[in-house]
Formats: structure tokens, C-alpha cells, sequence
């Protein structure tokens, strides 16, 4: 079964060493490991600037609306 989870924006939840094949390096990681934590798209921050072990993806094509096209089963 292939699972994912998302939060209530609808964006893909990750954790830190997730990669997918929409991986972008970020500008910021000096030696961009391909993984959710040196990619461009994600999250790992909640509002207040601490830490989360679980990030957000912000790429669109791995949001809730394009996945259930795919028929992703979906855990909230
Ligand atoms: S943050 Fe999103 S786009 Fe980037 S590697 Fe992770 S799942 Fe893929």
C-alpha cells in the first residue's frame, strides 16, 4: 500500500532523510545530501523557528490534490 501523510494545508508531510524525485538542492546546504533536509521545497521549522523532526513539503505536485489523482492512499 502506498501511504502519505499530510497536514492541514494539504502538503505532504516528511521526515528529514525522505526524498522524492522533485528533490531540489537549497541554497542554504553546503553539501546538499539528497534527501527532504537539503531540499528546497520542504519545511522543518513550525512558527516559532524551532526544529521539527517531521517537515512540510511545499511542492505542489506532492500536495493532497495531486496525489489522491494518483490514488494514493491517504492518512490524516
Ligand atoms: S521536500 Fe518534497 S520535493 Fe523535496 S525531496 Fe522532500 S518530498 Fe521531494
Amino acid at each position: 500500500m502506498n501511504s502519505k501523510r499530510f497536514n492541514e494545508k494539504g502538503q505532504l508531510i516528511v521526515g528529514e532523510n525522505f526524498c522524492c524525485e522533485h528533490w531540489e538542492p537549497d541554497d542554504g546546504a553546503l553539501v546538499p545530501m539528497k534527501e527532504c533536509w537539503c531540499c528546497k521545497w520542504a519545511s522543518f521549522k513550525t512558527d516559532s523557528n524551532d526544529h521539527m523532526s517531521e517537515g512540510v513539503c511545499g511542492y505542489v505536485g506532492n500536495g493532497i490534490d495531486a496525489v489522491q489523482e494518483d490514488g494514493v492512499t491517504v492518512i490524516s
